[in-house]
């Protein structure tokens, strides 16, 4: 069936204002289209490079309508976007993904029993709506499990470790209450991820697995590819295939799995819209996932995903702040190396402030070269100048 393409020229309004509408704003500006993007924040890193910035609260569906009607097509870049607001948007202007994909992957319990019945692979999980049915849940599943709350969670917030039975009543208090999921703790190997794009002729492109190590459950470090042999990465690629196919989405997702010793994946999460793991797509995909999520959703043709380069990504948190502005002419040194920053003004623990890519003839000098990069950043570490002859 013949679609309506829509046209560099045309209005991407982004539901959200953090950097993944921004780099999405550059990638959109390059091929000549314009952004408009609306979050309740003022001077947000998408605003910075926006064409229009409308700050308003994401539940204010008038502001969403207008919002709406003043441009060609809405997407988002932030997933906790209320479904009434993405059915207010669609009014007015095509929603890609459309909001049934919010609904299901913005609430746990949601997503991991679609998961389930989709007949793809998650760890053994149940749905705890109270305090008195988590006794028995833990006693079903077995410790260590892990608790998690079912909305709004994110980068490990609102999760909380069980190791014993008795540790059932704090877990719950510290999460915050129901409603929630229980899922037996998976001793993973390695953690890997899929970013896929789906286009509206329903031709899917997935980047080649990405293999990700977390601290305090945000993603620190992301190698491409994944160091994990043909099988699993055809496996882990089929399945995500299945995801994005099942969803009907239409733009870019990430699906994140585990990978456990005996070579079986089972699926964590996924996200409707790109994803941290896939950052490094920019210097080392022919089509990055930014440029992707354009064409996709604008009704364009794929662009090929072969990478480049294998290359790494470490985030840069406002941890590294604390001593003071990152040095960055030191990381630079290292000429392989390529700075991002996403324009947030305030440094705090934990949040994403930018994050560093390096190319490199193997994964893991790709890794060696972006990790001694950001060391260099914090004053005190050794020069970097022998790595850059070396490696
Ligand atoms: P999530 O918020 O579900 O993406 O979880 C954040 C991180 O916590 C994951 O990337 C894992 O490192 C860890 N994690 C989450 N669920 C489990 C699990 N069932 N077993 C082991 N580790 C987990």
């Amino acid at each position: 069936m013949k679609h309506t393409i829509i046209s560099p020229g045309a209005v991407i309004g982004v539901l959200g204002s953090g950097q993944l509408g921004r780099m999405l704003a550059l990638a959109a500006r390059r091929m000549g289209y314009r952004v408009h993007t609306l979050s309740p924040d003022a001077d947000s890193p998408t605003g910075q490079v926006a064409d229009a910035e409308v700050i308003a609260p994401y539940d204010d569906l008038q502001a969403i309508e207008r919002f709406a009607r003043g441009v060609d097509v809405v997407t988002f870049e932030f997933e906790n976007v209320p479904s009434p607001s993405a059915e207010a948007a669609a009014k007015h202007a095509p929603v890609r993904p459309h909001g049934s994909v919010l609904h299901v992957t913005q609430h746990r319990q949601r997503e991991k029993t679609w998961l389930r019945t989709a007949g793809i692979p998650v760890a053994r999980f149940e749905v705890v709506e109270s305090p008195d049915q988590l006794g028995p849940a833990v006693q079903r599943i077995g410790t260590p499990a892990i608790l998690k709350t079912s909305g709004f969670g994110y980068d490990g917030k609102g999760q909380a470790r069980i190791d014993r039975p008795e540790d059932s009543a704090d877990a719950w208090r510290q999460i915050g209450g129901g409603p929630a999921v229980l899922e037996g703790f998976v001793e993973f190997e390695r953690e890997i991820s899929v970013v896929l794009a789906r286009g509206l002729d329903g031709q899917v492109a997935a980047w080649a697995p990405l293999e990700n190590e977390h601290r305090h459950h945000i993603l620190d470090v992301t190698v491409a590819p994944a160091r994990v042999d043909m099988k699993v990465q055809k496996r882990a690629v089929e399945l995500a295939r299945t995801v994005i196919a099942t969803l009907d989405a239409v733009g870019v997702i990430c699906v994140e799995m585990f990978l456990r010793s005996d070579g079986d994946l089972l699926v964590n999460e996924i996200a409707p819209r790109t994803h941290n793991s896939g950052h490094l797509t920019i210097e080392a995909a022919l089509t990055s996932q930014f440029e992707q999520q354009v064409r996709a959703i604008c009704g364009l043709p794929l662009g090929a995903t072969d990478l480049v380069a294998p290359a790494a990504m470490a985030n840069l948190l406002g941890d590294l702040w604390s001593a003071g502005e990152p040095q960055w002419d030191r990381a630079l040194r290292l000429p392989e190396v390529k700075l991002h920053l996403y324009g947030k003004a305030q440094a705090r623990p934990g949040r994403k402030m930018g994050h560093l890519t390096a190319l490199g003839p193997t994964p893991d000098s790709a890794m060696k070269r972006v990790m001694t990069a950001r060391e260099a950043l914090v004053a005190g570490t050794p020069a970097v100048a022998a790595l850059s002859m070396t490696s």
